[in-house]
């Protein structure tokens, strides 16, 4: 088997499938894993998968945990809404809610699957053609200096939302640019005021806008995420990457710019915003991307070619669960591999079927936060009266963190 793609998914796939005994290629295009600049947030229902797959003890060292999510209007200094997250959700849901810094993450899932062994890795290697032969697939991988042609059972595509297996296996599939740009920043704790470090998950929501932040390295940093409505310029420049138009990418958002994104969202916003935003040195802006919901497994599995991750189901970050699905996927992936009296495209295909109506209900629950979360006038009147009403039962979602892969 040939994983495209070594960010979270393929690196899940690849441990996942290891754990069975399967061996597999990784091809990852770039040339080392770079630490990226932030957080992420970890339901119980990926933690349960990590657990299982014998990582609790090196993320506990990294990640944190944090004690409750808090809910808060983006002009008002008490919450609307809380839940907490602490001994009582663990022992609902048989695994913690972990916020990690991403290169944390990245890196001990990185380390689970050089323990195991089963997986060869080669970086500075990219996916560029593929056909599926009947009887298995030919890739062909490009490397700085030299191209290759690979012959393989099945091809996993775990390569993002600018998926190039996707491209070329699925082309009906389309990305659209929208018009949230997600502004992210890490601040050490030790450099805020006593009264602003914290061990929460705090979510100020605001019109067309919405600002997040929870603690990482063990809680002595804390990740912000500023998600604002700026519309898509498509002639703006993009950093680093070459398909600008087919991926999420990091957005150069000039100075001037990004100082009018900030005053517009902040506009009104309570004290503890207005300071954190002053005490961050570095914003990178990122364009979020999206793809309507998965529409069937074949959507997922065709022949010996399946998608894994961002790469099967793009979706807004207002879940906070995109790596989470592309564990669950890499899990589902390997249950549905452990059947050897089935051929390989009946495999995919029941890994498909397994994944796709989950995959579907996450994106679309997905977008309807968007809209939720960053109402105004009548409709933000109505989601902060059933906050305060019933936030808890609102906030907690077993249809989601009590997932059983
Ligand atoms: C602002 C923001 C906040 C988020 N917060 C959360 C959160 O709190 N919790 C959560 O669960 N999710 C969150 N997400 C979503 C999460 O980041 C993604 O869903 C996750 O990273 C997807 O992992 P992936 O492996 O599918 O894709 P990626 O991480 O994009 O990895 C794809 C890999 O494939 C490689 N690649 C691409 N093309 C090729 C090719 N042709 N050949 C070889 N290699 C290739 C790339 O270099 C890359 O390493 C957030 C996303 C954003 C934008």
């Amino acid at each position: 088997m040939v994983i495209a793609g070594a960010g979270m998914g393929g690196l899940s796939a690849g441990i996942a499938m290891g754990l069975m005994g399967q061996e597999a290629l990784l091809v990852e295009k770039r040339d080392a894993f770079v630490e990226l600049g932030a957080g992420i947030q970890l339901g119980p229902n990926a933690t349960r998968i990590l657990e299982r797959w014998g990582m609790m003890k090196s993320l506990e060292t990294h990640a944190a945990r944090p004690e409750r999510v808090e809910v808060f209007r983006w002009d008002l200094d008490h919450a609307l809404a809380q839940l907490e997250l602490g001994a009582h959700f663990r022992s609902r849901y048989g695994a913690p809610y972990l916020t990690i810094h991403r290169a944390d993450l990245q890196a001990s899932l990185l380390e689970r699957l050089q323990a195991i062994g089963q997986t060869e890795l080669r970086l500075g290697t990219t996916l560029t053609h593929l056909s599926d032969l009947g009887d298995g697939v030919e890739l062909v991988l490009g490397a700085q200096k030299s191209t290759s042609h690979v012959k393989a059972q099945a091809l996993i595509g775990a390569d993002g939302v600018s998926s190039q297996v996707r491209r070329l296996h699925w082309p009906a599939q389309h990305l659209h640019a929208t018009p949230h740009l997600a502004y992210r920043a890490t601040i050490a704790q030790n450099r805020l005021p006593l009264k602003w470090r914290q061990n929460s998950v705090r979510v100020f929501m605001g019109p067309q806008m919405h600002w997040v932040q929870y603690p990482i390295r063990s809680g002595e940093w804390l990740n912000i995420v500023a998600l604002i409505e700026a519309p898509f310029d498509p002639n703006h420049r993009s950093a680093g990457l070459e398909e600008p138009l087919h991926q999420t990418w990091h957005e150069e958002v000039p100075l001037e710019r990004r100082r009018e994104h900030f005053r517009g969202a902040l506009k009104g916003a309570n004290a503890q915003l207005l300071e954190l935003f002053d005490a961050v040195e570095a914003w990178s802006a990122w364009r979020l991307f999206d793809a309507d919901p998965v529409r069937g497994p074949e959507h997922m599995a065709l022949g010996h070619l399946a998608l894994l991750g961002d790469a099967a189901h793009p979706m807004l970050p207002f879940l906070a669960q995109g790596a989470g699905m592309s564990i669950e996927d890499a899990q589902a992936l390997a249950k549905a591999w452990s059947q050897p009296m089935l051929s390989v495209p009946r495999r995919l295909e029941a890994y498909g079927q397994d994944r796709w109506r989950r995959n579907a209900r996450v994106q679309s629950k997905a977008r309807a936060n968007a809209r939720i979360f960053h109402a105004s006038g009548v409709l933000a009147g109505l989601r902060d009266w059933g906050l305060r009403q019933m936030g808890e039962k609102l906030l907690d979602m077993p249809w989601l963190y009590g997932h059983q892969g």
